[in-house]
């Protein structure tokens, strides 16, 4: 609990449920969760992944570095406790678009087991897609999108992933894409394989 719950009243037992909002949208939300390193692919692949669940008539949510990073969550950094409240809001935003029943797709490093489980803990385990985007960190530095793995080696930037920093592999993932090996359709391809029996509304 927060320290100013007092004055606080539920109304969720008088709002539409997500359940109603399903059967609005014909579809079964869920978060899809990638984590990997920094220019891995997992924007690119959210970004197909989208227009193909658009196509099939689902609506879906992307949450990336972009639009947290510089909207709710501007004012955080990168020091641990920071990533850690970075992650948080992120999982609580999410938990409002599933509870929506829109299908929401994270595309953050999330570096870390702990802070994967803290996402999935927030989210629910049974609504938690757990993806690895396991591009090896040699394919994502000799891409460098960003010029960051450039800047991570001579020192610029303190505490990059994969360089300075740990990167953690799940253990467990719902799905693996190594974008060194797949094409981004191939990796899309293997997603909805995945996803579109999930996300189709079961008829009673
Ligand atoms: P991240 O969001 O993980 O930091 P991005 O999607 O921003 O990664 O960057 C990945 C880069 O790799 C993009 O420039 C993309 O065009 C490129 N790329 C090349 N081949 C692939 C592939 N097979 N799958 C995904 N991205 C690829």
């Amino acid at each position: 609990m927060g320290k100013n719950n007092n004055n606080i009243y539920p109304i969720f037992d008088r709002m539409l449920t997500r359940a109603d909002k399903e059967e609005l949208l014909q579809q079964h939300s869920i978060m899809i969760w990638f984590t990997g390193l920094s220019g891995s692919g997992k924007s690119t692949i959210a970004i197909s992944l989208e227009r193909e669940l658009q196509k099939r008539g689902l609506l879906c949510r992307i949450l990336d570095g972009d639009n947290i990073r510089s909207g709710i969550n501007n004012n955080l950094g990168f020091t641990d406790a920071d990533r850690v409240e970075n992650i948080r809001r992120i999982s609580e935003i999410g938990k409002l678009f599933i509870d929506t029943g829109i299908i929401t797709i994270a595309a953050f490093i999330s570096p870390n087991k702990d802070i994967r489980e803290m996402a999935s803990n927030i989210i629910g385990k049974e609504n938690f897609l757990e993806i690895f985007i396991s591009t090896p960190i040699e394919e994502c530095e000799r891409r460098d999108v960003k010029g960051l793995y450039a800047k991570a080696r001579k020192g610029e930037i303190k505490n990059f992933t994969g360089i300075s920093s740990p990167f953690e592999a799940p253990e467990n993932p719902a799905l693996s894409l190594d974008t060194s090996i797949l094409t981004v359709e191939e990796s899309v391809n293997k997603l909805l394989e995945l996803i579109l029996p999930i996300v189709t509304l079961k008829k009673e």
